[in-house]
């Protein structure tokens, strides 16, 4: 099915549970959460208080923005902050989260993240080459952090791994606003 016009009322979050060295992350986290919430826009991420999911999901709140956070059971006892969510889905395992969490998205962006960010982004942009879905992916590279991996990406496409019908569709945006004009776009 493919993507309409209006359809991106909510969009899935994917970020680190640490904050990273480079304070430009922290800092365009928050803008992106502030700039959602305005928007109307739900997020729908990995119910955790700590590193960016924290900062995305306080600086949306802050806006009256809605936060849905989706957590398996084993995560919870990690969490020292509950009043940070709208709504928490929790789960009973990982596998649970990621499909509650790309059920109720209307498209995906990955900001920089670890392992669990790198897995998670990846998923979505596996299942959308094979046509599983047809949701918008986004990239946030903010300074450049998505460098090596759009380089990567470069050389599977070099060496005929991605190849013609297994296109990774995704784009790129290095500020807020360039994501909040593309998005309006999908939406009008
Ligand atoms: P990473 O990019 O490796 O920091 O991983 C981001 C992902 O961290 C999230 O989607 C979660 O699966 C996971 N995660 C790691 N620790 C926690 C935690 N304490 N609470 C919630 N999610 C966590």
């Amino acid at each position: 099915m493919s993507l309409t016009r209006n359809q991106i009322n909510s969009i899935c979050i994917f970020c680190g549970s640490g904050v990273g060295e480079n304070p430009k992350f922290a800092a365009q986290t928050e803008e992106l959460g502030r700039s959602l919430a305005i928007a109307g826009i739900e997020i729908i991420y990995g119910g955790g208080d700590m590193g960016l999911m924290g900062t995305l999901a306080k600086s949306a709140l802050k806006k009256n923005g809605i936060v849905t956070g989706v957590i398996p059971e084993f995560l919870l006892k990690y969490q020292s902050e509950t009043e940070i969510v709208t709504n928490q889905i929790v789960t009973k395992t990982m596998h649970e989260r990621k499909s509650k969490m790309y059920e109720l998205a209307d498209g995906f962006i990955a900001l920089p993240g670890g392992i669990g960010t790198l897995e998670e982004l990846i998923e979505t942009m596996t299942w959308e080459q094979l046509g599983q879905h047809s949701k918008p992916i986004y990239l946030f590279n903010i300074d450049n952090f998505w460098a090596p991996l759009l380089s990567l990406l470069e050389k599977m496409k070099h060496e005929k791994f991605i190849r013609k019908g297994l296109e990774a569709n995704f784009k790129t945006f290095e500020n807020v606003e360039e994501l909040m004009n593309q998005i309006a776009s999908l939406r009008c």
